[in-house]
């Protein structure tokens, strides 16, 4: 351990020092957070960006001439700017900022199924989706009669590529696939997924919920035409996240939802519509938490996306190879290219008895359907238990995950 600890591109223990809640105990015991697919804990700079921001620039952003508006509104623009660097793209007419992944997704689904599909089109998804990149999708398709396609995966946990490709044809209008897959852990190729959707002029929707946390993305270079991701997996507040969209379809698609900031003009007999990207940001958007995202983006620069996929794939395999060594333990996707998720089930306890005795020892892991109850399904179980990684967890804490796990099998046997 202490070798794979000395080659590390990241300090671990000096990082969990800016992460307030990871001194916690819980039940007498040290806390191991190993929840971070589902949210991540926070800094102390994007704590103290919330409340700075509400201590000293707080007033609603864009509509005021005063100096506190003129202030909130160029904070909330910057961040537009950070996001843009962030993900590379060409514009920060191309953020749109979303209350998370679900509803970006949601926002496509709606405007670009209204500007572009028709009754008899198709729209393709994977067979690991987690469900806000599926229900949209069913929706539009009943609004539109129209139908779902599906993906397969082989028993590794990898999209069958071959059978992607003999599923694209002229009824297919788009393509929505997650990059990381928050149960199997599975890296996809959306490169390639993306290149052979265009060869055929099909437009594809990147769910980067998971991704966005532990890659570094370049939408450019993937050629993405819609990419989302939530900003509270990503170190940052709940609540906010971000639709990335290529402008000329964004520009072709209608608004998403009606109110204040999205319009130009409005009549009692019609409206005409703002410009990119406020056209799809009806209300009052949270400028205090774009703000706290700044400060959450600007931290994971600072680190560098490619050190935290290094470190986070060096606890990955460490994990793997202790938790696999226990006897009547499987783990749930075995793909050669995995982010940091390891879902697991034990022979002889239900998973739910599992999270329950693990938080008893301090060890916080997710338990449940993980919203992707048709993958799931298909690989014949109703829940699982999932233990997921990130830069501040340590090569100890797997340790002790490994050693309660241990301990609870004994109680069971
Ligand atoms: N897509 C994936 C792959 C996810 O893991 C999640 C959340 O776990 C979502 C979408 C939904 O994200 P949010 O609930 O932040 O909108």
């Amino acid at each position: 351990m202490s070798a794979i600890c000395s080659q590390s591109a990241i300090d671990a223990k000096a990082l969990r020092a800016d992460f307030p809640i990871l001194a916690s105990q819980v039940y007498g015991k040290p806390l191991v957070y190993f929840d971070n697919a589902a949210t991540t804990q926070k800094p102390q700079v994007v704590i103290d960006a919330i409340s700075k921001a509400y201590a000293t620039c707080n007033a609603n952003v864009h509509r005021g001439v005063h100096y506190l508006s003129q202030q909130a509104t160029q904070a909330h623009e910057e961040a537009r700017e950070v996001v843009r660097d962030f993900i590379h793209a060409a514009s920060s007419d191309e953020i749109i900022f979303t209350r998370g992944t679900t509803e970006s997704i949601n926002l496509v689904a709606f405007s670009f199924g209204e500007a572009f599909c028709q009754p008899g089109d198709e729209i393709l998804i994977s067979g690991m989706e987690h469900h806000s990149n599926i229900v949209p999708w069913q929706m539009l398709c009943q609004r539109k009669g129209m139908t779902l396609k599906v993906i397969p995966f082989d028993e590794k946990g990898c999209l069958k590529i071959d059978e992607y490709a003999a599923l694209l044809g002229p009824k297919v209008k788009l393509v929505a696939v997650t990059q990381v897959s928050n149960v199997l852990g599975t890296i996809n190729p959306v490169a390639e997924i993306i290149r052979l959707a265009h060869a055929q002029q099909i437009p594809v929707l990147v769910d980067g919920a998971q991704g966005a946390a532990h890659l570094s993305v370049d939408v450019q270079a993937l050629d993405a035409d819609f990419y989302a991701f939530s900003a509270h997996k990503l170190y940052g507040p709940t609540g906010l996240g971000v639709l990335y969209g290529k402008r000329a379809l964004l520009e072709a698609m209608p608004p998403y939802q009606g109110g204040g900031e999205m319009i130009d003009q409005v009549y009692y007999s019609h409206s005409t519509y703002n410009q990119l990207p406020y056209k799809f940001e009806a209300g009052t958007p949270d400028f205090i938490g774009t703000t706290a995202f700044t400060a959450a983006l600007r931290y994971v620069q600072n680190i560098g996306m490619d050190k935290i996929a290094r470190y986070e794939d060096e606890l990955l395999k460490y994990a793997t190879e202790k938790m696999q060594a226990i006897e009547g333990l499987h783990i749930i996707g075995q793909a050669e290219h995995k982010s940091a998720v390891i879902s697991f089930v034990i022979d002889g306890i239900h998973p739910y008895d599992l999270g329950l005795l693990l938080d008893k020892l301090g060890i916080a892991i997710r338990t449940g359907h993980h919203c992707a109850q048709p993958l799931l399904e298909s690989l014949g179980y109703e829940v699982c238990a999932r233990a997921s990684f990130s830069f501040y967890n340590t090569f100890d804490e797997i340790d002790t995950l490994v050693a309660a796990l241990l301990r609870i099998q004994k109680m069971f046997k």
